[in-house]
């Protein structure tokens, strides 16, 4: 059974409809991630579950209840948000035990579940402190204890880290994945950031503009992407794409300045003569002789690799590439792309086209109404 299920779930503030029918089911257990833009509106998703937003339409079960008419102290879910909301007057205990004051529980029992919640995040020696004399990792630590010792369900996070700085962010995002592990909560977890959402999902839901443009995997979203959207946003960088026109009987794509591109035949079956959106992963381009032809334009240097940026006819196309050669502006550059690293979408819709994954057919998905056309 799934621990949260949503059924077209469906938001509009006013006229304006902001989520447009969502549906995802939640195993138990799992940790999932919603990822998308600022405004895509998975926030409004998360505070549906949560009961802070009322929903115009669809269900919402969690534990294989209905919640929809349910306050949210009722659901079983705790929350934790971006800007940590602590008591600033209390102590970190103080904070952290509070639910369990108000809910009458003895002091006794009280503080020895704090001093265990402390313990778990490493936070035992500032129990007496101010959440003014915290750094932000820990008072980020001590909003996620408040929400731990209430034992929920259900973990639901909006954006908890986005406050951070870069390294502590990677720092608590461990953290978070550590502590899913022990405790096994139930997660939604909400990023715009698709690196922390490849680290922590066990799957990834992929927002646009209020629909859902994918659900999966990280390796799925990531290897098999559905969408040049999806293909778009995740991956440092995201995909290659370009124009190309398909020459099904050769196995070719030509390129907006004439240059052809293999792709494999046999794992692409449908594609006919004409327009398509070809893609590949700055991971798949090597460095060679006889690849399509460019100029080479700058570097992002990664320290242990640089991302090589190229004008290929006027488009930017990028190469992940090891080793400290250095090239002059405007220097020729050939990449290699092997025809089996080559992904396929249709140039309309945008949408993955069939495909042939060990031997069976995968077939396109059906593409739905546009999403900018339901803003
Ligand atoms: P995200 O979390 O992806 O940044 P939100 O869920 O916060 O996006 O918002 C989704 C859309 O809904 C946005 O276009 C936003 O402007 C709109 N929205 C959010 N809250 C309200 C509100 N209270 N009234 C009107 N529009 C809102």
């Amino acid at each position: 059974m799934a621990e949260i299920t949503l059924r077209n779930i469906r938001k509009s503030y006013a006229d304006t409809e902001v989520v447009h029918g969502v549906d995802l089911d939640v195993s138990t257990g799992e940790f999932i991630v919603i990822l998308g833009p600022s405004g895509c509106g998975k926030s409004t998703l998360l505070r549906m579950v949560a009961g802070l937003e009322a929903i115009t339409k669809g269900e919402i079960e969690i534990g294989g209840r209905v919640v929809n008419r349910l306050e949210p102290r009722e659901r079983g879910c705790a929350m934790v948000f971006q800007n940590y909301a602590l008591y600033p007057h209390m102590s970190v205990a103080q904070n952290i035990g509070y639910s369990l004051k108000i809910a009458h529980v003895p002091k006794a029992e009280r503080d020895r579940r704090v001093r265990e919640v402390a313990s778990s995040l490493g936070l035992e020696e500032f129990l007496d402190r101010r959440p003014g004399q915290l750094s932000g990792g820990q008072r980020q630590r001590v909003a996620m204890g408040r929400a731990m010792i209430r034992e929920p369900k259900v973990f639901l996070y909006d954006e908890p880290l986005s406050n951070l700085d870069a390294k502590l962010r990677v720092a608590m995002r461990v953290e978070i994945r550590k502590l899913h592990q022990r405790l096994g909560a139930t997660s939604l977890f909400v990023t715009h950031d698709q690196v922390e959402a490849m680290t922590l999902a066990d799957r990834i839901v992929v927002m646009n503009k209020g629909v859902v443009e994918q659900i999966g995997t990280p390796t799925e979203v990531y290897q098999r992407p559905e969408t040049t959207y999806v293909a778009n946003f995740i991956g440092t960088p995201g995909l290659n794409l370009i124009d190309a026109t398909a020459d099904p009987d050769k196995g070719l794509l030509t390129l907006p300045d004439g240059q052809q591109l293999a792709y494999d035949r046999s794992r692409w079956p449908d594609v006919g003569y004409g327009p398509v959106t070809a893609g590949f992963r700055a991971e798949s381009v090597r460095l060679a002789a006889g690849g399509i032809r460019g100029t080479y334009e700058f570097a992002e240097e990664l320290g242990a690799a640089r991302l090589v940026h190229g004008l290929f006819g006027g488009h930017t196309l990028i190469a992940h590439m090891a080793g400290s050669r250095s090239f002059a502006v405007g220097e020729a550059l050939s990449f290699v792309v092997d025809p089996s690293d080559v992904h396929l979408f249709d140039a309309d819709s945008g949408r993955r086209l069939s495909e042939t994954v060990d031997g069976v057919v995968t077939p396109a998905i059906e593409a739905p109404a546009k999403a900018a056309a339901l803003m």
